[in-house]
């Protein structure tokens, strides 16, 4: 704060120029700005830019709109992105057996600035960062499309030991900033429904295999009764190899649950662009839904 600005002697200099409404609106300026900067982060949290407006969210407009959804061939099951320019798109895995949910959608690849957005919100707790999220789910929902009539939507629990160290579950909070932004009163929130009962170990640096055997048992129906005979959209912030979603849906479906849909925020693409020219890259992934 440049307590200068508020000086007896520097208001009576700023009369002195132009008229005394500039120099009060000037000085009122003066004074916002640095109230605003005492106030507020003044620098984005993913590229370290100044920021120029308020917002609750501490990230540029740039890093923002440098998130795109995920473009080019992928799997009709998994959205993996497959190889192979012709013939039925999907992947060697969902080839070899198919998962217990239907369909998995992510907005985008888990990588740059939706990475950096999603550490924000779990790491930094910078809740607002679930609002920006919430919409790319939103949008991941809409992709669905007919596909479903109507939904229970649970969010992927964490563990209560890393909930309490955490304080809020990212994904459910995630499911409800999507859900009110798409404000359809055929999807309902059931955040109660799934339980974790294990802290599994990070899933990171583990093989496709280890991660299966890691979560294996990891989950809980506690409360059956919302997903009987019910489709469910299981939410999460990220599909990584689809162990986590490919459990849960194993246990809704054994608890009465009737298809299982799995909708993320992000998804880590194994095989990236290998094939993709950048303009496949860059064209906006068309939704079968919209089609
Ligand atoms: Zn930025
Ligand atoms: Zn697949």
């Amino acid at each position: 704060m440049r307590r200068a600005v508020f000086s007896s002697s520097n208001l009576s200099r700023a009369k002195g120029q132009g008229s005394p409404g500039d120099a009060r609106a000037g000085l009122f300026h003066t004074a916002a700005q640095s109230l605003f900067a005492t106030l507020l982060p003044s620098d984005c949290r993913l590229c370290q830019a100044p920021l120029t407006r308020i917002s609750r969210l501490p990230v540029c407009d740039h890093c923002l709109s440098g998130i795109a959804p995920i473009g080019g061939r992928l799997c009709a099951v998994c959205s993996e992105r497959v190889l192979t320019p012709y013939g039925e798109a999907l992947c060697g895995e969902c080839r070899m057996a198919a998962p217990p949910f239907v369909r998995a959608m992510a907005y985008g690849s888990y990588d740059g600035g939706l990475r950096e957005l999603i550490h924000l919100l779990k790491y930094g707790r910078v809740r607002p960062a679930a609002g920006v999220l919430g919409r790319m789910l939103a949008e991941v929902i809409q992709g669905f499309g007919s596909e479903f009539r109507s939904a229970v939507v649970v969010p992927v629990p964490l563990h209560r030991s890393k909930l309490r160290q955490r304080g809020f579950n990212q994904a459910e909070e995630i499911a409800r900033a999507a859900l009110k932004h798409l404000n359809r009163s055929e999807l309902t929130l059931a955040a109660g429904v799934l339980e974790r009962k294990r802290a599994t170990e990070s899933q990171t640096g583990l093989t496709d295999h280890q991660r299966q055997e890691n979560v294996r048992g990891a989950f809980l129906v506690t409360s059956p009764e919302p997903i009987r005979d019910q489709d469910v959209l299981l939410v999460d912030d990220v599909f990584t190899t689809g162990a986590t979603a490919s459990e849960c849906a194993r246990v809704l479906r054994r608890r009465g649950a009737d298809r299982v849909f799995v909708a993320t925020v992000a998804r880590v693409l194994k095989s990236e662009a290998a094939w993709a020219t950048p303009e496949e890259i860059e064209e906006p992934r068309v939704l079968k839904a919209y089609a």
